[in-house]
């Protein structure tokens, strides 16, 4: 059927009309639509992004923990070894300890360069205490470190822990008052803590150029001397 030429007119105008309502309807959900794929992908990016940054850190992290783990391992043995030779004077002890430090040298170095930023290093003093006597107030005593907190060049801050308890128990287990009690426990140990407290200071002044002419070796000798030592 063929329509008059009005009809087909206010037919074709009245689509036109029909099709621009449609848009003006669907254009804010369309790029609302638009908007929202644009902001799930740029998300989606950004999310593998940044964790694949996490697993390389995180595989960093776990190299450096094995690689100080491995170095321990190596300290370790190192060290007791060189007390091996303190010990007994054996030279063949210091083979294996200076096999730790060619081994550990180049780990160390590649830890090194890792530290790139000063500021982000965690800086901590070594102290050391020693309480002048009496460790005690009434019936309060103090042992271990906090009567003796010694620097660690001596190694020995557990040992005079220990030993105070073993004292501190004997001395209390004997005749007297508590007072008289904890008298004879400082005698029998101010002495010996306060060598190791301040011999074990001035080897570490001394490896950090503090003071000259101490020798070290000679230090930790005397150190074993005296904790040889009944107590
Ligand atoms: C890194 C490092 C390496 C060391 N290496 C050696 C070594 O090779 N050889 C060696 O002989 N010594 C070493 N020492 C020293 C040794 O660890 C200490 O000298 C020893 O642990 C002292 O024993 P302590 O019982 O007196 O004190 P601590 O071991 O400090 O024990 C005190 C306890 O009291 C608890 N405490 C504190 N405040 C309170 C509170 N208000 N109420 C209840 N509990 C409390 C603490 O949590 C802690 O458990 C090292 C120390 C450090 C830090």
């Amino acid at each position: 059927m063929i329509a008059p030429a009005p009809a087909v007119h206010a037919s074709v105008a009245s689509n036109k009309t029909g099709t621009r309502d449609l848009w003006r309807k669907l254009a804010w959900p369309l790029l609302l639509a638009c908007g929202f794929l644009i902001f799930i992908s740029a998300s989606s990016i950004y999310l593998v992004i940044s964790s694949q940054s996490s697993q390389e850190m995180m595989n960093r992290a776990l190299q450096v923990e094995n690689s100080l783990r491995g170095i321990l391992a190596v300290v370790r043995i190192a060290e007791s070894e060189q007390r091996g030779y303190l010990l007994t004077g054996d030279p063949q002890y210091l083979d294996t300890y200076r096999a730790g430090i060619t081994a550990t040298a180049p780990v160390i170095a590649e830890l090194k360069a890792e530290i790139g930023d000063p500021a982000k290093v965690v800086y901590k003093a070594m102290e050391a205490v020693l309480v002048p006597p009496p460790w005690y107030s009434g019936r309060v005593v103090l042992l271990g470190d906090a009567a003796h907190a010694t620097t660690p060049h001596l190694g020995q801050g557990a040992g005079m822990a220990i030993e105070d308890a073993v004292v501190l128990a004997e001395e209390l287990n004997s005749d007297g008052s508590v007072r008289q009690q904890l008298e004879r426990y400082m005698e029998r140990r101010y002495e010996r803590c306060r060598f190791i407290v301040e011999s074990s200071e001035l080897i570490g002044k001394f490896q950090m150029n503090e003071v000259d002419e101490v020798d070290e070796k000679s230090m930790v000798e005397k150190m074993q001397q005296v904790t040889a030592q009944p107590i």
